[in-house]
């Protein structure tokens, strides 16, 4: 498994589990997505990543991105929660065959 390495990183690896961070293309330093491939009765595999809101891409004026603000910390104030978008970015086929090959061969070594 040592040719992955295009965008993903093996963090840990041990006879349970592997865990793989996988960068954004957009280069961005908080998207990321931490995949966590585990044995137990079966093999399992989570899939972390955080996130934020942002208004860096927001082209209305001030008052504009104010009242969205408002707006929002306002629909978390009273129902608990707030849906916010957030991407992962596969620019290349060589990308998405390294996180596929990732997958793969960490399920295969579990099997
Ligand atoms: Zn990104």
């Amino acid at each position: 498994m040592e040719n992955i390495s295009y965008k993903i990183m093996k963090i840990i690896e041990n006879d349970n589990s592997t865990i793989f961070e996988a960068s954004c293309s957009c280069c961005h330093p908080d998207h990321s997505l931490q995949l966590v491939i585990e044995k137990d009765k079966d093999i399992s595999l989570q899939i972390y990543t955080n996130t934020y809101y942002y208004e860096e891409y927001d082209k209305n004026n001030f008052f504009l991105k104010l009242y969205k603000r408002i707006k929002n910390a306002i629909k978390l104030i009273f129902t608990g929660s707030l849906k916010i978008e957030s991407d992962f970015l596969f620019s290349n086929k060589k990308q998405i065959e390294q996180f596929i090959e990732a997958i793969q061969k960490t399920k295969e070594k579990y099997e």
